[in-house]
C-alpha cells in the first residue's frame, strides 16, 4: 500500500480556470473503439492548467522557464501549514510559523473546503505582498497554495507574484490539500518540461514523515 497522497487536480475538459485562460480540450486522435490499434489523444490547455508551477518567467521576461527548474526544488521535505480562518494571509499570519531558509511550504487554507469543480471565484485565500516579502526574506525555496493563484484577484496579486518569483521562489498553485493535516511531509512535485514554459502543469504528492 502506497502512503503517498496525491495533491494534484485531475485535468479534464470543463475544469475551472483563471478568467481569460483557455479551456481544456481533450479529443481522440486514434481510438481503439474506432478500429485503430491504440488510443491516442490530443490535449489543448493553458500552461497554468490545474495544479501547476509558476517559474520566474511567468512575471519576468528574462527569468528561468519551467524547463530550467532544478528537480530538487520539488523533491524533498516540506511543511504543511493550516491557515483556515483568513482570506488575506499576511506576514503577521505567517510569522508565528517561522518560515525557514530553504524550506518548502504548502499552505492549506479555506480554499481546500471548496468543491474543486466549482466555477472561478474572486474571493479566495491568498498571500498579501507583505506575506510574500516575509517568505522571500526568510529564504523559503518553494511555496504552494490551494487555489489558482498565490496572489489575490486584485492588482496586488501581481505584486505578490513579482515578490516571490523575483526572489527566486518557485510557486505551486491549485494544490488539493483537503484532508492534509498540518505537519512535516516528504514531497514530490514535477512539472512538465515545456521549453520556454511560463508555467508547468505538475503531478504532486506528499507522504507523512515519521
Ligand atoms: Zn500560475
Amino acid at each position: 500500500v502506497s502512503d503517498w497522497i496525491d495533491i494534484s487536480m485531475q485535468i479534464a475538459p470543463g475544469m475551472p480556470h483563471w478568467p481569460g485562460d483557455p479551456d481544456v480540450e481533450l479529443a481522440p486522435v486514434a481510438h481503439i473503439g474506432a478500429g485503430d490499434a491504440c488510443n491516442v489523444s490530443r490535449i489543448c490547455m493553458g500552461t497554468h492548467t490545474g495544479t501547476h508551477i509558476d517559474p520566474p518567467l511567468h512575471y519576468f521576461s528574462g527569468g528561468k522557464s519551467i524547463a530550467e527548474m532544478p528537480l530538487d526544488v520539488g523533491i524533498g521535505p516540506c511543511r504543511v501549514l493550516y491557515i483556515p480562518d483568513v482570506l488575506a494571509i499576511s506576514a503577521e499570519h505567517l510569522r508565528p510559523h517561522s518560515p525557514q531558509q530553504g524550506e518548502r511550504l504548502l499552505l492549506r487554507t479555506c480554499n481546500s473546503e471548496r468543491d474543486t469543480g466549482e466555477a472561478f471565484r474572486k474571493n479566495f485565500a491568498h498571500l498579501t505582498p507583505d506575506a510574500a516579502q516575509l517568505l522571500a526574506d526568510a529564504g523559503v525555496r518553494l511555496v504552494g497554495i490551494d487555489y489558482m493563484s498565490i496572489g489575490s484577484y486584485e492588482a496586488d496579486g501581481e505584486d505578490t507574484h513579482r515578490i516571490l518569483l523575483g526572489a527566486g521562489l518557485w510557486v505551486i498553485e491549485n494544490l488539493v490539500l483537503s484532508g492534509i493535516s498540518a505537519g512535516e511531509y516528504e514531497m514530490l512535485c514535477l512539472p512538465l518540461r515545456i521549453a520556454h514554459g511560463d508555467g508547468g502543469p505538475c503531478r504532486a504528492a506528499v507522504r507523512k514523515r515519521l
